[in-house]
């Protein structure tokens, strides 16, 4: 089958730099999205202004396209099994989505992989009853982390606690949620990797990055993590069984922590294309985003080798309220060598928001120059940016 047309549920930056990907394909990609002025709606072939839960539109765009996929997880996937039925084709496929919309599910999952994560357990939604916290609850040790286990996300709904006082109110001012609790990790570096499978079963790797988080939010990502061979290897047998398993069509990104005994345990999975894969579009021969679409369209995948030593990404998150486009700011970090600025066009800064990122390309070749060289130029673009 020759897919031309493909729908995808959201039009925030992940759908606009999937849109641009398509351009380069020949592939016409219309966007469902909640606001006409949404980051994807200015490349995308075609629009369809409504929310990513309208699922009378998802049907008719079902009608117009050869497949839907998605920028967002967080679909109705009750909904959308009904226009499965009805023929409509997502890839990946609902069932193929469905462990990885809530953290406890998603726990639940990658343990049943054989897959190595931080011990867990959760608490289901209303103020607890009797002994709180429950000797299971003290089991997990301080700090423990306590995640809402559907719709976080960049941090929003994950929270740090250090003592077991501090628990039961943070819980309660978040009205009582169910939640994951789990072990803190005292990892020594975040990695990340974003893994492809397509229809046919053939399966990439991007290089793998290290991803550096600030109040749980990521701020940059460093290509390629500087990592032990033993260590890529243990995280390619993690991203093959994952994909593998479940016959999963597309591209994921799979957060892990990398402890200072040198284990692996994965934190999170996103089933479709990550910030820690932006990198690609600049620095791998194939970005994430045209690996995403040729998977999903059963088109060969292309290479994912970098095509410079290195390179380093960093998030422009929003530090204020206001309706700006900070075109001075975005100007001085075009003039920093190497530099390639996005600008996701969205009309709203407010604090944490992703408004765009910066990819610059490395020349050390070695490490721990390489590394080094990441961190200086990361601090160049923060302090352009920040201050
Ligand atoms: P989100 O889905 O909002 O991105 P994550 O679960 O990925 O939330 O957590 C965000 C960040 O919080 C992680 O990248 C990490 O820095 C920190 N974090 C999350 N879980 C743990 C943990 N168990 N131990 C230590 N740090 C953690």
């Amino acid at each position: 089958m020759s897919v031309k047309t493909v729908g995808v549920l959201g039009g925030g930056q992940l759908a606009w730099m999937m849109a641009a990907a398509a351009k380069e394909l020949d592939i016409s990609l219309i966007v469902q999205t909640a606001k006409e002025n949404d980051p994807a709606t200015s490349l995308a072939a075609d629009v369809v202004v409504a929310g990513i839960g309208d699922v009378q539109a998802i049907a008719q765009l079902g009608k117009r396209c050869d497949m839907i996929t998605f920028e967002n997880e967080f679909v109705d996937l009750a909904a959308l099994g009904k226009l499965a039925e009805q023929g409509v084709c997502f890839r990946p496929n609902l069932s193929v989505l469905a462990p990885w919309l809530d953290k406890y599910d998603q726990r639940c999952h990658l343990q049943s992989l054989g897959l190595p994560v931080p011990k867990f357990i959760t608490l289901p939604d209303g103020k607890p009853q009797g002994e709180f916290p429950s000797p299971p609850v003290k089991a997990l040790g301080l700090p423990v982390v306590m995640k809402a286990r559907r719709h976080g996300y960049d941090g929003q709904g994950t929270t740090v606690i250090q003592t077991w006082q501090e628990l039961e109110p943070t819980w309660s001012q978040w009205g009582y949620p169910a939640v994951l609790l789990e072990e803190f990790i005292p990892f020594e570096r975040e990695l990340a990797a974003i893994a492809t499978r397509s229809v046919s079963g053939e399966f990439t790797l991007h290089p793998i990055v290290e991803t550096q988080q600030e109040n749980q939010v990521c701020r940059r990502v460093i290509a390629p993590a500087d990592i032990s061979s033993e260590a890529a290897a243990k995280i390619e047998a993690i991203a093959r069984t994952l994909m593998e398993n479940s016959q999963a069509v597309g591209t994921f990104g799979i957060e892990m922590f990398y402890t200072p005994s040198g284990e692996i345990l994965v934190n999170e999975i996103a089933p479709r294309t990550h910030n820690s894969g932006h990198f690609s579009i600049d620095a791998c021969t194939t970005s994430q985003f045209s690996q995403h679409l040729r998977a999903v369209c059963d088109l060969p995948l292309g290479n994912t080798q970098l095509k410079a030593p290195g390179a380093v990404m960093v998030n422009l998150l929003g530090y204020e309220h206001a309706t700006s486009d900070y075109r001075e700011k975005r100007q001085q970090l075009e003039q920093i060598p190497q530099a390639n600025v996005y600008w996701y066009g969205k009309t709203q800064s407010r604090p944490g928001r992703k408004l765009g990122h910066v990819t610059v390309l490395l020349d050390e070749t070695t490490e721990p120059a390489r590394r080094q060289q990441a961190l200086a130029i990361s601090q160049k673009v923060e302090s352009l940016w920040y201050e």
